[in-house]
């Protein structure tokens, strides 16, 4: 066994293997097969279209005015993990952003105590977070074709590296030693202790890359909760309202729907008290047929201006 001599050289080897393989050719049946993969890996998940639409529905009539409500977001850096905060932010504007590497919060306090008095006077505050994880055109979880790439790469990068690290100590070729003290690569240093920490879960799975979000979203969750207790009461105003949504985000490849499974969902007040708990709610919201929607928004806008302008018109020997 060997100490990691370089833990950027173990990252860069891990996810160079097999980068650049598979079909990088969109069909419709590739884009059909993609789609129906999430929904059958992930059961639950929302396109971010509509994810971004069910919150607001949802939110608004329990105070979350979108023009007063700041979005807060936590995810990876990857450049795929931006249409879904594109989404968020066609509703709510722009974001305030907590996330690090993997989508962990590593803002931590400081990011949390400066967004807190961020939030507009007598508004609210969203915060998303969560890990990703890619669908290849080949089907294939853990990967995703990223533009300008003739096949597919390792998405998530980062969890992909903290699963090679946990598989490399537990089979006995490296030993675990974390040490977080340099600050270029502190954040990976974090996660590989993180995912040691269930690693008997990581590789009894029938399928490490698909448990791997679910236990990156479950140390992250972890990471909330802590910073919240930490932050609360005290670092938003009194009457802030505060909305957590976690889940984990599907990243697709080119035209395809980008997809969020929603894992949490709960209102808090400024004190850090749980109000309600909306996942349900969501995830129903977010079901619904989009289109019969737009069709009876725009039936009922028409209704409107036809009933406006029958009101308009003069009746004679009135
Ligand atoms: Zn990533």
């Amino acid at each position: 066994m060997k100490k990691v001599e370089s833990l950027h050289t173990f990252a860069m080897n891990a996810v160079a293997d097999h980068e650049d393989e598979g079909t990088a050719i969109s069909t419709p049946a590739s884009v059909v097969g993609v789609m129906e993969i999430a929904k059958q890996t992930f059961p639950g998940c929302i396109t971010a279209h509509q994810l971004a639409r069910a919150m607001n529905v949802i939110l608004e009539p329990k105070g979350f005015d979108k023009d007063t409500t700041l979005l807060t977001t936590s995810f990876d850096c990857d450049e795929v993990c931006r249409d879904l905060e594109d989404e968020l932010r066609s509703v709510y504007g722009q974001n305030f952003s907590m996330g690090g590497i993997g989508g962990f919060p590593f803002g931590g306090c400081t990011a949390f105590g400066a967004m807190g008095h961020h939030i507009p006077t007598s508004g609210q505050v969203v915060i998303v977070f969560g890990p990703h994880v890619g669908i290849d055109f080949d089907g294939v979880i853990g990967k995703v074709n990223r533009r300008g790439h003739e096949g597919s790469g390792h998405c998530c990068d980062t969890a992909f590296t903290g699963l090679e690290y946990v598989k490399a100590v537990k089979g006995g070729s490296i030993i675990h030693s974390p040490d977080a003290s340099d600050p270029i690569d502190a954040q990976q240093v974090f996660i590989n202790s993180a995912l040691m920490d269930h690693s008997d879960r990581l590789l009894s799975a029938s399928n490490s890359e698909v448990e791997l979000p679910h236990v990156m979203f479950d140390c992250q969750e972890a990471l909330f909760k802590r910073i919240m207790a930490k932050c609360l009461p005290g670092d938003v105003a009194n009457g802030v309202k505060i909305a957590l949504l976690g889940g984990i985000q599907v990243n697709t490849p080119l035209g395809t729907p980008e997809y969020f499974l929603p894992k949490t969902f709960t209102t808090f007040d400024s004190s850090g008290k749980k109000e309600s708990d909306l996942l349900a709610a969501l995830v129903d919201e977010g079901h619904k047929d989009i289109k019969k929607i737009l069709m009876q928004k725009r039936l009922k806008e028409r209704t409107a201006r036809a009933n406006a302008g029958l009101l308009n018109v003069p009746i004679e020997g009135l």
